[in-house]
C-alpha cells in the first residue's frame, strides 16, 4: 500500500494541478480512481476500503496521509478565474469575456447567462462564493470620501449607513484594492483557498500522528501506524466486522479477540518482546 500510495500523490493528485479547471464529474471519477488506486482495488478484484475518503484526506497531524480532494484542489483555479476577472479589469482576455458575456459592472451579482461554456458554469456557480472572499482595502472617491457606490455593493443598507458616519481613512495611504480575504498581499493562494474552504471538515490534531510522521523509516512502516492508529489493521476482528471470517480469535494466544492493539501490545506472544524493550 505504501508504494501506491507514493504513486497517487506523485501521480493521480496532481492532474488537476497540471490541466488545471477539470468538471465536477471528472473531478469525482479521478478521485474515485484515486481511491481504488490506494486500496488495491479493481473491478476483477475488488477490495475493502478500510479508511474512508475523509479521513484520508485530512491534513497528516489530524490523522490524515495529505490527499486533497480533486474537486476541492480544482476549485480554487476557477475563483482565482473570478478574482482575477474583477481585479484585472484592463487585461485583454478579461475585457474579451466581458464583452463575450456582457459584463458591465464590476462586481455583478450573477453572472449566469443563458449560453455559456462549462468553464463559464462552473465559474457562476461558484461566483457568490468568490464575491463572499472578496475584501475592499479602501473604499474611497477621489474626493477622500466614502464610495457609497462600491460600499452598497458589499454590504447591506444598514451596514453602509454606519460606516458612513465613520471619518474614513486618509487618501494618502493609497488607491482602492480588492483583495482576496484570506491573505494580507492583495493576492490570490490556491493553497489557502482550499484550507479554508475545507477546513470546517479537518478532524482534531493529535501529537500521535506527529510522532509517526516524525519517525526515520521507511514509508511502509508509517503506512503500518497510521493505519494501527486509525484501528484498521486487516485483524481478524476487522475480517469478522466485513463477514469476511465468523471467528475474531487472535490465533496465536486464542485468549482474545484479535484486534490492533492485541496485535502489536498485549497478545502473549509479544510480551517477552516488549520486556525488552520496555524493562
Ligand atoms: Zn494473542
Amino acid at each position: 500500500m505504501a508504494g501506491r500510495v507514493t504513486l497517487a500523490k506523485a501521480v493521480l493528485s496532481a492532474i488537476p494541478m497540471q490541466t488545471m479547471m477539470l468538471l465536477k464529474g471528472l473531478c469525482r471519477d479521478i478521485g474515485s480512481v484515486i481511491r481504488r488506486f490506494i486500496w488495491g482495488s479493481s473491478s476483477d478484484s475488488p477490495k475493502i476500503f478500510h479508511i474512508n475518503w475523509e479521513a484520508i484526506c485530512q491534513l497528516t497531524d489530524r490523522g490524515g496521509i495529505g490527499f486533497q480532494k480533486v474537486y476541492g484542489q480544482n476549485l480554487p483555479f476557477i475563483q482565482k478565474l473570478g478574482y482575477l476577472l474583477i481585479t484585472r479589469p484592463q487585461a485583454l482576455w478579461v475585457r474579451l469575456l466581458h464583452e463575450k458575456y456582457r459584463i458591465n459592472e464590476m462586481l455583478p451579482n450573477s453572472v449566469v447567462r443563458t449560453n455559456y461554456s462549462p468553464l463559464w458554469r462552473a465559474l457562476s456557480n461558484t461566483w457568490k462564493d468568490i464575491k463572499a472572499n472578496l475584501a475592499w482595502s479602501l473604499v474611497l472617491n477621489n474626493q477622500g470620501s466614502w464610495d457609497i457606490s462600491k460600499l452598497s455593493l458589499v454590504f447591506m443598507t444598514d451596514a453602509t449607513r454606519h460606516i458612513l458616519g465613520i471619518k474614513p481613512h486618509d487618501p494618502q495611504a493609497g488607491p482602492d484594492l480588492c483583495a482576496w480575504r484570506w491573505i494580507t498581499d492583495q493576492g490570490f493562494e490556491l493553497k489557502s483557498s482550499y484550507s479554508t474552504r475545507i477546513a470546517t471538515c479537518w478532524e482534531d490534531s493529535s501529537s500521535l500522528w506527529n510522532h509517526i510522521w516524525k519517525l526515520q523509516v521507511p514509508q511502509q512502516i508509517w503506512i503500518f501506524l497510521w493505519l494501527a492508529g486509525r484501528q484498521k489493521l486487516m485483524t481478524n476482528l476487522e475480517h469478522c466486522k466485513h463477514s469476511l471470517m465468523d471467528n475474531s480469535n487472535c490465533p496465536i494466544c486464542h485468549r482474545a479477540d484479535e484486534t490492533t492493539l492485541h496485535t502489536i501490545r498485549d497478545c502473549d506472544s509479544l510480551q517477552q518482546i516488549w520486556h525488552r524493550i520496555v524493562p
